[in-house]
């Protein structure tokens, strides 16, 4: 099995998480986007090309809208002008695209794949296997879980176990004990163990390093990776996972 990192946007706070990569000899692709989100402060084009000599840069449109929501002009406008943007500020090929929010359809995929890219990622969960390098699923999100610590448009305000109940059928699917599923680093050591034990082909942590802050989960995030760092999985960039 292989171990592969995302995150998502290029806030500043990426530097901290490239450097948490570093330290358990991880690594990780950036899908960095040129435009402010959520208030918080970006990376500057010189933090991007700095950390391209460590780590992946992919390219994640330029304004970030839903590409299934814009007109296909646009679509391709934000899919051929991100790779140029990420080209010209690291001076080096951009082969991985990942989908704002996670929209895309046939259409969309097959801008991204006329564009020139590898492959491309989605917010698609719980998987082990990539079927399609345009299609890139994930293993697991860093962000609270079982129970969700803030309200928020996806949840409803009676609904704080929204996290769990979507997951539970799957989990169960998967083997996935409910002793496991008590908190975020009990279920993401349990997962990667047994992705490593039945040979899965990749486990794909992902994240936005400013949830990672506004959660807490700095701590648990570097017990993770201390736990991949023990178990001798190869750790790889997107474009070398699909
Ligand atoms: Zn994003």
């Amino acid at each position: 099995m292989l171990f592969t990192t995302s995150w998502d946007d290029g806030y500043k706070l990426d530097l901290r998480l490239a450097d948490l990569l570093d330290q358990y000899g991880c690594k990780g692709t950036f899908y960095v986007c040129p435009r402010k989100q959520h208030g918080n402060e970006m990376m500057t084009s010189e933090e991007v090309t700095q950390l391209r000599e460590r780590h992946e840069i992919g390219a994640h449109t330029l304004r970030h809208p839903k590409l299934t929501e814009v007109s296909t002009v646009d679509a391709k406008t934000e899919i051929e002008e991100s790779k140029a943007w990420v080209e010209q500020v690291t001076g080096a090929p951009c082969s991985m695209f990942c989908y704002p929010y996670g929209f895309y359809n046939d259409e969309i995929v097959q801008i991204v794949r006329d564009a020139g890219y590898k492959g491309a990622r989605t917010t698609e969960r719980l998987e082990f296997t990539t079927k399609d390098p345009f299609v890139m699923p994930t293993t697991l999100h860093v962000t609270p879980f079982p129970r969700r610590k803030t309200w928020s448009r996806w949840w409803h305000p009676l609904d704080p176990y929204g996290p769990l109940r979507v997951r539970r059928r799957i989990l169960k699917q998967l083997g996935v004990a409910p002793k496991f599923q008590k908190s975020w680093l009990d279920l993401a050591i349990h997962l990667f163990d047994l992705g490593k034990e039945t040979n899965q082909s990749v486990f794909h942590l992902w994240g936005h390093s400013h949830e990672i802050e506004k959660y807490g989960m700095w701590e648990d995030l570097e017990k993770f990776l201390a736990h991949v760092q023990k178990s001798n999985v190869e750790c790889v960039v997107n474009s070398k996972a699909i």
